[in-house]
């Protein structure tokens, strides 16, 4: 596959572009549902190549090639299942009631997955439309309220008349690779002065500082700090309402409305975030070395003791996580609460996806939990099962 490298920043068009971190065959889903070890070893890869933009701070994958997605096929990233995302989401809720009302108000949400958290959506506003070229049937959407609406299409410019006037976004701007281009048409698109939208990304500052390298992947196209996501919704005729930390500070929660007046920073060459970026970008390539090395080590350390590991979490970090080791040989399985991922197999490494029950099979000496938040409930259910192993985390 030959990269299509970009040469300009995609949210203020600025260039030369600082390149911080490279890998070359990774796989394109993350997420995508496999029935067969085959099928999963032989997943599309391309290639990733993290660019910061020195002027506005915004860190894209310039040989990110969108042709290879196909978010229609079986493709399964619900959060849904753990206790711990749904008391974020719970608590998320109640302070946007209290802060812009949303009990009469017309939810839409872009990018709504299953429609999980869109149905918990429906349950406090007076109607809501999901719409995601993913969305399929199933039992979520199937027990959603008689006022909730799914299109399995990409929000674009038709959707202009829907009747809205609270926009969600969470985990999907991301996934865009004109992060730019997308939110003038959305602004565009908000007829409503008194709108309000919501939007939820990584933090990318985060990222970066921790040397956080499973958080890298090619569904990951674009990646914002605080900064760089304020100026690019400046840019783009928003005013900013509330820039906030959640999720134990990784995610970055947004709340905006569309502008009266041009913002400061609206205008070409204002931009001041990328200062503060670049430094973050330096000290993210010293670190994945590092960390990369530690790992390793930890890798080397399971082969000599013949131990056998498990990985708990299935997501988009097991896969950015494996495709980053020398060797997942010590790795038997990867364990995931989702039912409808159990039974599957990860993309790239071809590992098997099961219960928290298998591991009374696979006998695991270590299990490493690819988001730290989850360490309690995970020691929880270890213990409930009687599994006895070390538990290290990302
Ligand atoms: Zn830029």
């Amino acid at each position: 596959m030959s990269p299509l490298v970009a040469t300009s920043c995609r949210a203020c068009g600025g260039s030369p572009l600082r390149a911080f971190y490279e890998r070359r065959g990774i796989p394109v889903h993350s997420n995508r549902l496999l029935t067969t070890p085959e099928a999963a070893r032989r997943e599309s890869v391309g290639d990733l190549l993290l660019t910061v933009c020195p002027r506005c701070g915004f860190i894209q994958n310039a040989c990110y090639d969108s042709g290879v997605h196909d978010y229609r096929v079986s493709y399964e990233d619900s959060q849904g299942h753990s206790a711990r995302f749904r008391a974020f989401a719970d608590e998320l809720l109640t302070g946007l009631e209290a802060r812009h009302g949303l009990a009469s108000r017309r939810v839409l949400e872009i990018g709504c997955g299953r429609g999980d958290f869109l149905v918990e959506l429906a349950r406090r506003s007076a109607g809501a439309i999901g719409i995601d070229p993913s969305f399929r049937e199933s039992e979520v959407s199937r027990a959603a309220p008689k006022h909730v609406r799914f299109l399995a299409e990409e929000y674009g410019e038709r959707h202009r008349e829907l009747p809205a006037d609270f926009v969600f976004c969470r985990h999907t701007l991301e996934h865009i690779p004109e992060p730019a281009a997308f939110l003038r048409m959305l602004r565009a698109n908000i007829q409503k002065p008194e709108a309000v939208l919501y939007f939820e990304v990584p933090d990318a500052e985060r990222i970066l500082r921790e040397g956080a390298f499973w958080d890298i992947y090619y569904e990951h196209c674009s990646y914002f700090t605080e900064d760089a996501l304020r100026e690019l919704f400046e840019r783009t005729g928003f005013e900013v309402l509330r820039l906030a930390r959640g999720f134990d500070d990784q995610y970055l929660l947004l709340e905006a409305r569309p502008a009266v007046a041009p913002s400061a920073t609206a205008g070409e060459g204002e931009s001041r975030a990328g200062g503060g970026v670049v430094p973050l970008t330096e000290h993210f390539t010293r670190c994945v070395a590092e960390s990369l090395d530690r790992w390793a080590r930890e890798a080397d350390r399971w082969q000599q003791t013949r131990s056998r590991v498990a990985l708990w979490g299935s997501g988009s970090k097991a896969v950015g996580f494996c495709s980053a080791l020398r060797s997942t040989d010590e790795v038997h399985c990867v364990v995931d609460i989702n039912p409808s991922k159990q039974g599957t197999f990860q993309p790239g490494a071809g590992l098997p996806i099961v219960s928290p029950e298998a591991l009374l099979r696979y006998r695991p000496d270590v299990v490493v939990a690819m988001n730290p938040i989850y360490r309690r409930e995970i020691q929880d259910e270890l213990d409930r099962l009687g599994v006895r192993a070390e538990l290290l985390a990302l």
